[in-house]
Formats: C-alpha cells, sequence, structure tokens
C-alpha cells in the first residue's frame, strides 16, 4: 500500500480486530504492521490471525510485518469469577498459587518466585499502577496486601514490583514455547518483554535462528541502564512507555523515549514508540489534544514506527484509530520545522562504502529533482542505512526475499517492492523506474536514484548509484549492461 508519510504505524490486534475486513480495513488505512500480543489468546487463535494477515497480505499484494509479542517475565493476575472486582482503599486482598477463579478477596498470582522475593511493606502495582497494595504479610504461597489505592482489578491484569528484584528468567517456558509455535508459523519480528540484559536477547536470537528479527520491549529501569548493550544485541527496540511508567517515575519516561529514538536512528535500527499514544480512542472516535500531541512529538523525534494498543485490539474505533495517526503523520512530515529537526538530528556516518553511498543518495535527494530513492538490497541493511539518512524522497526497497521486504515495513520510509531475482545492473535499473512509476512515486519524464550491489545476491556488497530515467526507452537505450 503507498503511504503518504515516512513513519509508520504498529497495530495490536485483539477481539477488536480479528475478522478479515477489519484488519484488511487497518492496512488500508494506515497498519504496516500488526502485533500479535501472546499475553493474550490461544495458539489457535493466533494462528487465525496469522492467516488473516498473510492472505490480505497476498490479496493487496502488499507486504505486511508481523510482530509477535511474547509476554516475557510479566507478573499477571489470574480470572475472576465476575471477570471484574472492585477493590476499595482500605480493603484486604490476598494473592495467592491457587488456581480457582478470584472474588473480591483474593485471586491468584501464579509466579512461585515473587512470593519468595516479597517481603512485608513492598508495593504491588497492578493493572498499569493504577492500583496499589502494600504487602502486610507474606509466606511461601501467599502475600496478604492493603489495597493502599483501588481501583478495578480484572482477569490477567499485569502485575509491578518495583522495590523488589526478582529472581526471573528472560523467557519463561510460555515464551519459548509461544516462540517456537510463532516461528513455526513464520513471523517477521518477535519482540522480548522485559528485557534486563543483552544476554536475554542473545538467548532469544539463539532461539529464533535467523526465522525472526528480534526487537528488545525497553520497560525496566536495568535495561535502560544496560540501553547501549541491548541495543547492540537486538535488531530493533520498542519504547515501551506502558511498563517503563510503572516501573519508573512517569516524568522520566519522556526524556528516555528521546533518548533510546535518537541512539536507535544513530545504530539505523527500528525504533517503536508504544503504549497509550491514543488512549482516550478506546472509547472516543476523537483523541483528545493532548494525545495527538504526543504522537505528533514521537515523529518529530524522528521514531520509525508508532503503535497502538488496546485503541486497535479492544476499542471501539480500532480504524479510525489507525487514521488518526495517518493523518498526524502527514501532517508533521509536511511541516518545515519537522525537516529542519530531522536534518539537524542526523548523526555522524559510518565509514563503509554502503555508508557513503546511501549518504549520497540522500544528497542528490536533497539538491535535484529526483523523485525516488530505490535500493536494491537483500539483506535490508541497505535499506536501514537510507532509512537512517532520513531522505526527502521516498525511499523504494527492492527486494527479492520476502522476508526482508516483510521485516523492513517497520522502518522509516521504507516502501517494500518484491522483484525478481537480478543479475544485470541494467534489469534492476528497469525494475526500479518500473516500482516508481507503478508506485506513483514517479512518472516518464522523472529521474530516480537507483543504489544496488555488483555482483546481485552478494550480501554486503552496495556499491553503485546511478541516477536513471524512469523511461524505460531511455534505460535501454543509454544503460550499459
Ligand atoms: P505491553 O508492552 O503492552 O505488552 O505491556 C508495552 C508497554 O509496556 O508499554
Ligand atoms: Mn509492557
Amino acid at each position: 500500500m503507498r503511504r503518504l508519510r515516512n513513519v509508520k504505524i504498529v497495530a495490536t490486534l485483539g477481539p477488536a480486530s480479528e475478522t478479515y475486513d477489519t484488519i484488511r480495513a487497518l492496512h488500508e488505512v494506515g497498519a504496516d504492521v500488526f502485533r500479535l500480543n501472546m499475553s493474550h489468546g490461544t495458539h489457535d487463535e493466533i494462528r487465525e490471525k496469522h492467516r488473516i494477515i498473510r492472505q490480505v497480505e497476498k490479496d493487496l499484494d502488499s507486504p505486511i510485518a508481523i510482530l509477535a509479542d511474547l509476554q516475557g517475565p510479566k507478573l499477571r493476575v489470574g480470572v475472576f469469577a465476575n471477570g471484574e472486582e472492585e477493590l476499595k482503599p482500605g480493603a484486604a486482598f490476598r494473592l495467592d498459587l491457587d488456581p480457582s477463579e478470584g472474588d473480591a478477596t483474593r485471586v491468584c498470582l501464579p509466579h512461585p518466585e515473587i512470593f519468595q522475593a516479597l517481603e512485608p511493606g513492598a508495593h504491588l502495582l497492578v493493572n498499569d499502577g493504577k492500583i496499589r497494595l502494600e504487602v502486610t504479610a507474606c509466606g511461601a504461597d501467599f502475600a496478604d496486601c492493603m489495597v493502599e489505592i483501588g481501583g478495578v482489578i480484572s482477569n490477567r491484569k499485569g502485575v509491578n514490583v518495583p522495590d523488589v528484584v526478582l529472581p526471573l528468567a528472560a523467557l519463561s517456558e510460555k515464551d519459548r514455547e509461544d516462540l517456537e509455535f510463532v516461528c513455526s508459523l513464520g513471523v517477521d519480528w518477535l519482540a522480548l518483554s522485559f528485557v534486563q540484559r543483552a544476554k536475554d536477547v542473545f538467548e532469544a536470537k539463539a532461539l529464533a535462528d535467523g526465522r525472526a528479527s528480534v526487537l528488545s520491549k525497553i520497560e525496566k529501569p536495568a535495561a535502560v541502564e544496560q540501553f547501549a548493550e541491548i541495543l547492540d544485541a537486538s535488531d530493533g527496540i520498542m519504547v515501551a512507555r506502558g511498563d517503563l511508567g510503572v516501573e519508573l517515575p512517569v516524568s522520566a519516561v519522556p526524556p528516555i523515549q528521546k533518548r533510546l529514538v535518537r541512539k536507535c536512528r544513530a545504530a539505523a535500527k527500528p525504533v517503536i514508540v508504544a503504549t497509550q499514544m491514543l488512549e482516550s480512542m478506546i472509547e472516543s472516535p476523537m483523541p483528545t489534544r493532548a494525545e495527538v500531541s504526543d504522537v505528533a512529538t514521537a515523529i518529530y523525534e524522528g521514531t520509525d514506527a508508532i503503535m497502538l494498543s488496546a485503541e486497535s485490539a479492544a476499542g471501539s474505533y480500532p480504524v479510525e484509530a489507525v487514521q488518526t495517526m495517518d493523518k498526524v503523520a502527514i501532517e508533521v512530515e509536511a511541516d518545515p520545522t519537522y525537516t529542519q529537526i530531522i536534518t539537524a538530528s542526523r548523526t555522524a556516518k559510518g565509514s563503509t562504502v554502503a555508508d557513503g553511498i546511501v549518504a549520497a543518495a540522500r544528497e542528490i535527494a536533497e539538491k535535484t529533482n529526483v523523485k525516488a530513492i530505490c535500493c536494491f538490497t537483500q539483506s535490508g541493511t541497505t535499506a536501514l542505512l537510507t532509512a537512517r539518512e532520513r531522505p526527502g524522497v521516498p525511499i523504494i526497497a527492492m527486494t527479492s526475499v520476502m522476508g526482508t521486504a516483510r521485516r523492513l515495513c517497520l522502518s522509516w520510509g521504507c516502501n517494500c517492492v518484491m522483484t525478481p531475482e537480478l543479475l544485470r545492473f541494467k534489469g534492476a535499473v528497469v525494475n526500479a523506474a518500473r516500482a516508481a512509476r507503478a508506485g506513483g512515486f514517479a512518472c516518464d519524464s522523472d529521474q530516480i536514484v537507483v543504489t544496488a550491489g555488483v555482483p546481485f545476491n552478494v550480501p554486503g556488497t552496495t556499491n553503485i548509484l546511478r541516477v536513471a530515467p524512469c523511461d524505460e526507452k531511455l534505460i535501454y537505450s543509454t544503460d550499459p549492461e
């Protein structure tokens, strides 16, 4: 799908968005990446959503990235007989290991490790920190708490324990099963929740074994401290503001977001800004001004992607939420201030031939009237380097590897087009010109920049930059073989 913006939109799928018609509509209005949240839904439900996404991709002939978000060592309560209960301030509430359904006095917290690590006086935060419990007494299989701040607690709500270091493995047994399951289905991105150190990422990468790229969710103070190593180990990053804002003061989140977005761009790795971006649109067709401003801010900062969670998964206006993000993005990216900020925050380039070529491509785009930068990429690296430049014209990422096209759907500005395996540069130029014309990026009388590596199909060989006409007759008559 041709987009009129560079920033990408990730939409989480859930009960509000599980039919073919809705998923197709979400993609048509702007969702570039679909997120499957492994914290919710059975494997059969995930398989069905996966099948529908791939069907939409095929029907619209438009690559789509699927991101499977592993729950990670996230603590969650069990389920309630009534689905939810209201906890009143001052009331007693018990957490235990009894798997039976909960009520107003107790619920299961199916994590034995946590009871061992808790002490009286520790705090448990439930449902994004909205409910606050203080531990009054605890044992090996229970914690008696006093409700400090009350609210509605419902099935499988998350629990954070900021005061205590929990001895939890990076990937739970469930995560390992889920990882194997989604990799066997074929997903493009795996998101790791509650990453604390680079080692967690290496572990997941070893299990994924090249079947999916790995994105680290930054939602623990420890991950912020270890960010350089985690970024180095990861293929992408999510600024997971939900849990980050529970584990750290909410006021600490915006500066962290800014810093992480810049570092990811410098590393040429995609970054997603996530959570509560259009929260009020779960129930309202109109976002708040503050939410619109938050979406705009993330785009001005240069993020690769912005994400919808409950807005698209469980809200009443999933399609409208995507449309809102799309509109805000178009508006922001047309603002000269955006170009100024993005240009001013361009970081020092690397020292490879590819670095030089992508910088040259961007400069040509700035100084002349070329209509697009078409880069031939097998692994996706050249497209990522081109995206880091944040050029002022569309990037067309041409690849014969479907997985690469899908994966790049998360990266700023990459319009992904499948191309047959090529042997000659002239054929590449013809294909690039065709893709630029077919996508509505250029017409016959325009010029484009084409970058490629010759010989073809050798990764990491980007070594050609050609400013080419879009008119095929001209290409045939002027280009060398
Ligand atoms: P979650 O992650 O929605 O899986 O919790 C995102 C966040 O914490 O912001
Ligand atoms: Mn989270």
